[in-house]
């Protein structure tokens, strides 16, 4: 009688962390693992792009359904937002104020001539963590954190980035290791009591 093959057994994914505080110590510990998956996506994962980009996509909507970005706004807290022309004309007509008084109230210049919301946490965050623009906010607010745009693997040094912000990311990338089948996985840190 021909053996029967057991099918592999995909090991459990780690559990949905949402704590921002616990989420910046756990992404600095497992900085090296994270870089260790990073090269590991880019050299040795064997998958076709719009594979991984839907395997990627799958998990940021299951993630995401569970992760209540009104609640966290840790991004509106903590980010430069980049604004640009497009940007900047919807929101001074929101204010009803002019392009210029809005680059004076608002807006700051970088170095490298980049133009981010002068504030933070930014100056539209309301009390209850609601965005006072969103219909309006700008082009980076809407795109934050790029997860669904295609070319995952070559855009993953940003995820790495990201993974201390974003509990979105944190946890997409966390169960990125296991579906696809990054070994040496889940972080070494562990919740201290
Ligand atoms: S996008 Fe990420 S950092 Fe921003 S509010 Fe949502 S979970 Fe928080
Ligand atoms: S404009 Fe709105 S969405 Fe963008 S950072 Fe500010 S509060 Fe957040």
């Amino acid at each position: 009688m021909p053996q029967v093959q057991k099918p592999k057994q995909t090991p459990p994914l780690p559990p949905l962390i949402r704590e921002v505080k616990l989420i910046d110590r756990y992404s600095r510990s497992n900085f090296p693992d994270d870089l260790r998956f990073r090269e590991y996506l880019k050299t040795r994962l064997n998958m076709p792009r719009e594979q991984t980009d839907l395997i990627v996509k799958e998990t940021t909507d299951e993630v995401w359904s569970q992760i209540d970005c009104v609640a966290c706004a840790n991004c509106c807290k903590t980010l430069s937002i980049e604004v640009d022309a497009k940007d900047i004309t919807k929101l001074a007509a929101r204010l009803h104020i002019s392009m210029a008084q809005f680059k004076t109230n608002y807006c700051e210049v970088l170095p490298d001539k980049t133009v981010v919301l002068k504030s933070r946490p930014c100056v539209f965050l309301a009390d209850d963590g609601k965005c006072k623009v969103y219909e309006d906010r700008p082009r980076a607010c809407m795109d934050y954190p790029y997860l669904a745009e295609p070319h995952f693997v070559a855009r993953s040094i940003s995820m790495v980035e990201n993974c201390r912000c974003c509990p979105i990311v944190f946890n997409v990338w966390q169960q990125l290791k296991v579906k696809l089948g990054f070994r040496g996985v889940v972080g070494k840190a562990g919740p201290k009591k």
